[in-house]
């Protein structure tokens, strides 16, 4: 059965970088009818909180994005000192002690001598004696895990053949000296445990994603099928690590962007299809192709989102808006044709109280100077509120027999002193729910 996993680690808000990651892995689950798990990578104690486990699922929760199953890596230390065991019994796992300042000058040397920077596998040339002592003097080291140097070839689902050489990879360490499981051995325990069949993540896993096939066939497990989707950058190819952190979820969820208008774009962003506007989870994953995905970085412009979130509002049934309505104060006998009113002139749900707002109070008039006569001259005609249906036909036909206006010089003029836009619905439907018109002084 297929199965797939979103696997945040719980140090920070989740963002439009991990959604895709999310979605992906969300999508091929529900389009095969399979499972999603939601995997909190929480070994690092240090930096893992609980405030981001909530968080992330509130997150999620609001996406719509269900998850059939959570996980917690720090609940399921037990396997992962039984697979570090059955590494050390193949003689795949050695212990290493050299402190990252060391590490750091084989580096330079490697570099300076035009040598790619991998680990030299030195530890493996220690005695138990000098282990020993090493460990009286500096403590617990650090395992490695030992790569086999062969290549190491897979199919990935979006980038296509894959063939890395194991010799140019350092032995990836597993286990930190203070006992901290590392998140390679981890997820591979996790996905072959958990029967893991598809992997989606950034293409900044491919060479964990090598080392972990290893890993993965040492332990006697399948190897899933690996996607690796490009990275977003700004809109204009600029890298986003840095600005990631303002395109957190929970900041687009204040700022009113719409689930399915988020969701929408991501799906399809950095594919060979074009951005549809869907209204459920389940037409996009009807839709959902990562055979479409290319390996160019994807450029991703939060601007948007918001003519997406406008033009979903506006083909939303009320009921959708029923709440936002209500509590912006329009009275439930006239909310279902103020939103119909409304619904095609907002860009989130935010605007629905302005509207409110405008009909009720009346809006700062915009008035140009060479309209400034034939405006009081039109609001000398207009009869005072209530208003209806016919008013504005009625009003305006007097405006232009009595001031020889016509067309947009009439009408342009008066929307914006009773509205102060030079955009919105339908004047002859505003008329009935505009209570105040501030023009009038
Ligand atoms: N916790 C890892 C991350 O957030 C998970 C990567 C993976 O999907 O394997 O980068």
């Amino acid at each position: 059965m297929t199965t797939t996993r979103f696997a945040p680690s719980p140090t920070g808000y989740i963002h439009v970088g991990n959604l895709r990651t999310a979605l992906m892995n969300y999508l091929i689950a529900r389009k095969a009818g399979g499972t999603f798990i939601l995997r909190i990578d929480d070994t690092d104690p240090e930096r893992s909180k609980q405030e981001y486990v909530d968080a992330i699922q509130q997150d999620l929760e609001w996406l719509g994005l269900t998850w059939d199953k959570i996980e917690r890596q720090s609940d399921r230390l037990d396997s992962y000192h039984a697979a570090a065991d059955k590494l050390r019994e193949m003689g795949r796992f050695y212990e290493c002690f050299e402190t990252p300042v060391e590490l750091d000058l084989k580096r330079k040397k490697q570099l300076n001598m035009g040598k790619p920077p991998v680990y030299d596998r030195a530890a493996l040339a220690l005695s138990d004696d000098e282990k020993a002592a090493l460990r009286a003097e500096r403590g617990n080291g650090h395992w490695r895990f030992k790569l086999d140097q062969t290549r190491i070839n897979w199919t990935d689902g979006v980038l296509g053949d894959i063939s890395i050489d194991a010799a140019s990879v350092s032995d990836p360490v597993l286990i930190r000296g203070d006992g901290q499981f590392l998140y390679t051995l981890a997820s591979v325990v996790d996905d072959t445990e958990m029967g893991v069949t598809h992997v989606v993540r950034g293409s900044d896993h491919v060479t964990n994603t090598a080392t972990q096939i290893q890993m993965i066939e040492a332990l006697g497990g399948t190897v899933p099928t690996f996607a690796h989707h490009s990275l977003l950058t700004g809109p204009q190819g600029e890298s986003l690590s840095k600005r990631l952190g303002t395109l957190a979820l929970r900041d687009l969820r204040e700022a009113g962007v719409e689930p399915m208008a988020l969701l929408s774009l991501m799906a399809r962003l950095g594919s060979s299809q074009p951005v549809e506007l869907r209204h459920s989870i389940d037409d996009i994953a009807e839709g959902f192709d990562i055979d479409q995905f290319g390996s160019a970085p994807t450029k991703f412009d939060v601007n948007d989102l918001y003519p997406l979130t406008g033009r979903l509002l506006g083909e939303m049934d009320f009921t959708a808006v029923a709440d936002d309505v209500a509590s912006a104060g329009v009275p439930t006998d006239q909310a279902e044709a103020f939103w119909s009113v409304i619904r095609e002139n907002i860009t989130t749900r935010k605007d629905i109280a302005g509207w409110q707002d405008l009909f009720e109070n009346g809006a700062e008039p915009v008035i140009d100077d060479e309209d400034k006569e034939f405006v009081t001259q039109a609001l000398s005609l207009l009869p005072d509120a209530p208003f209806d249906g016919d008013t504005w036909g009625n009003w305006t036909k007097a405006v232009k027999e009595a001031t020889g206006r016509k067309g947009r010089g009439l009408f342009m003029p008066l929307r914006k002193a009773l509205t102060g836009q030079s955009h919105g619905p339908d004047m002859s439907a505003v008329m009935p729910f505009l209570k105040t018109i501030k023009a009038r002084g």
